[in-house]
């Protein structure tokens, strides 16, 4: 059966399909993340073929058909493009880095309203926020890593418990978790973890600033998150658009 959708959506990924066909890969706020296709969108300087690119934010209508893997897009308004990240290497870096979670990391057909409006915040921070774009999206990626599942805690030790380790030489093991500098001998060490990292993360769960060092320890951050997610999602192979973008 065929139904009419309209729905807010962000635009992942874009490829052309035949002569002149476009097939988008969307995260919607209605259906999670669906692949669909734009007939005709290269044929003329079409208005959705124009605005359904990459990062932008857009609401479309289409025809949903369950047990069809691509659907029919009809139609498509600009909601933002986010002009201030195109302009800037940086946020458009970090943006694609989180675009690209998206569609690494979610479940085709998944609809999740949180994610959703964790993804579009986080674009409109990108966008007008004076904040180091790698902390922002250091922000985004311990928010992610929540909603799937995947939560660390680097409150106490996961071992003996104990809470008041910040001053200590800590460690981490992807599988058990935060280790103090009495427990970490027992364990291998798969991450460290020293107080200028320990204390970043706890700004960022405390939704602080981070004042010193934002730029050295959001790379940091990135890495460990990054391969606390391999570690833990076995098809999840890293970054791409970090590693492509300067
Ligand atoms: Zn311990």
């Amino acid at each position: 059966m065929n139904k009419i959708v309209k729905t807010k959506a962000v635009v992942l990924k874009k490829i052309n399909y035949g002569d002149t066909s476009i097939i988008v890969s969307l995260y919607t706020e209605e259906l999670g993340r669906i692949s669909a296709i734009l007939k005709g969108a290269r044929k003329s300087k079409t208005k959705p073929g124009f605005i359904i690119d990459p990062i932008n934010f857009i609401e479309i209508v289409l025809y949903n058909k369950r047990n069809r893997d691509v659907q029919l897009i009809s139609s498509a308004d600009l909601i933002s493009n986010f002009s201030n990240i195109k302009e800037d290497i940086d946020k458009l870096k970090y943006a694609y880095a989180t675009i690209e979670l998206i569609q690494n990391l979610t479940s085709e057909e998944e609809k999740d309203l949180r994610l959703f409006k964790g993804v579009t915040k986080i674009l409109e921070l990108f966008n007008t926020s004076e904040e180091l774009p790698g902390v922002i999206f250091c922000r985004f990626f311990l928010f992610l890593i929540k909603e799937l599942g995947y939560q660390f805690s680097l409150k106490q030790c996961a071992v003996c418990r104990r809470e008041d380790i910040s001053n200590e030489d800590l460690a981490f093991n992807f599988e058990t978790g935060l280790l103090c500098s009495n427990c970490k001998k027992n364990y291998i060490t798969t991450h460290e973890i020293n107080m200028e990292l320990f204390n970043f993360f706890a700004c960022l769960r405390s939704n602080n600033k981070i004042r010193n060092n934002a730029e050295y320890l959001s790379s940091k951050g990135v890495y460990f998150m990054e391969a606390y997610l391999k570690y833990h999602i076995n098809n999840f192979k890293g970054l791409k658009s970090l590693k492509l973008i300067g």
